[in-house]
């Protein structure tokens, strides 16, 4: 069994790690759900015990995300059997990601339910042909299909609305970008966009592709150049910019990943799921490492493995975290977690930054804009510090 304390706020993440097919540009582990069908039944069943088994010790779950692979893989009461052993009904917030291609009316029973709050729809791109480059199953009018659908259940059940979409693309302008942006928005009520920049993970088909030149993504003056553009027009479309990759109005943050972001607890069920739990100084993650047909046939609670992470590691990984939000790092809260004046022991380093990456003030510090496009590189200077 799982170690976390059952008081205070525990979010939940579930994993379906099925997809139609496997997209060029994805390392996330999914099997395809055509070939995999006689284990979904099993999956679910296991997840289910699982989540009874947990949600037994909590009075509710402060959040919830069913996230994937693609959560549409289910059918719409395999869903509803996984959210009501999750005591979905309790949650402030409980988001399921769901794909166009698979997403259906069949899933506004669950939603008239009150058992889901929010929805996250994979679109990445209007435009068929660079569909047909990221390998995706959904087509332009299966984007807009999910697109209209989400917005009725919006309209019937007030299911607030997050699209993503990729900018990067190859072959893709910035005003290419900003005309897809600007059909989900003029489609939808979507107060959440999730915009990520196309990366090239080993191993996936899209690094084959850049390995032979047959593919050419942007170098990292050209991506700045998109994001500035992409992100200026968001800003004009009052969109927040409150995450590196994230966007709302009207305050509609996503709560789950803000719990990321701040370390806050939450338990991963399911192959391939993490964990982050910290009771008083202590820190564990767990990282289920089983496939599929291992989770499938397995008894509950079996491999999830355990990792104490100490100080150092606490003290990055909220580094990591903290400065990919607007909010960035507060200084009171850090001194809390790792009794250490953030300003004694970061001074030095911060001083030999760029003024234009970052704002720092008496209690916090937080990246600009254009601090989020370099991240990885402050991150990197923090660290020496650290270890
Ligand atoms: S649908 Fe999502 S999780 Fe599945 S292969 Fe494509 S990008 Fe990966």
């Amino acid at each position: 069994m799982l170690s976390f304390p059952s008081d205070g706020d525990l979010s939940l993440y579930l994993h379906i790690p099925f997809c139609t097919t496997c997209c060029s540009y994805c390392a996330f582990y999914s099997e395809p759900i055509n070939e995999n069908t006689a284990f979904l039944n099993a999956y679910v069943d296991r997840l289910e015990q699982e989540i009874l088994a947990v949600a037994s010790r909590v009075e509710r779950f402060a959040t919830i995300f069913i996230g994937g692979g693609n959560p549409g893989s289910l059918s719409a009461e395999q869903l509803r059997r996984l959210l009501v052993a999750a005591k979905a009904g309790l949650s402030d917030e409980v988001t399921v990601e769901m794909n166009p291609e698979t997403f259906s009316e069949a899933f506004f029973d669950v939603f008239s339910e009150g058992l889901v709050t929010r929805l996250s729809m994979g679109i990445q791109s209007m435009d068929d042909a660079t569909l047909n480059r990221l390998g995706r199953n959904a087509r332009r009018c299966d984007n807009l299909r999910g697109i209209n659908l989400a917005q009725k259940a919006h309209e019937a059940y007030g299911i607030e609305l997050s699209f993503d979409l990729m900018v990067c693309l190859p072959g893709q302008t910035v005003d290419d970008a900003i005309s897809d942006l600007k059909e989900v928005l003029t489609l939808s009520e979507a107060d959440h966009i999730s915009l990520y920049c196309l990366t090239v993970e080993e191993g996936t088909e899209l690094a084959e592709q850049v390995g032979l030149g047959t593919t050419t993504v942007l170098d990292e003056d050209g991506q700045q150049n998109f994001l500035s553009g992409i992100w200026a027009e968001l800003g004009r479309l009052h969109f927040d910019h409150y995450e590196v990759s994230n966007f709302c109005r009207n305050e509609k943050k996503s709560r789950h990943n803000m719990v990321y972001w701040k370390l806050d607890d939450y338990l991963g069920l399911g192959s391939s799921a993490a964990s982050t739990i910290r009771e008083g100084t202590v820190s564990r993650h767990y990282s289920q490492v089983q496939d599929l047909r291992d989770y499938a046939s397995s008894p509950l609670f079996t491999g999830y493995e355990e990792e104490i992470v100490d100080s150092n590691q606490q003290m990055e990984e909220y580094l990591m975290m903290a400065l990919r939000t607007n909010t960035g790092i507060d200084k009171q809260v850090f001194q809390a977690r790792y009794c250490k004046d953030f300003d004694t022991l970061f001074l030095p380093v911060i001083s030999a930054l760029d003024s234009s990456w970052f704002n720092d003030a008496k209690d916090l510090f937080v990246l600009t804009e254009y601090g989020f496009m370099v991240l990885d590189e402050i991150l990197l200077r923090l660290a020496l510090v650290i270890s």
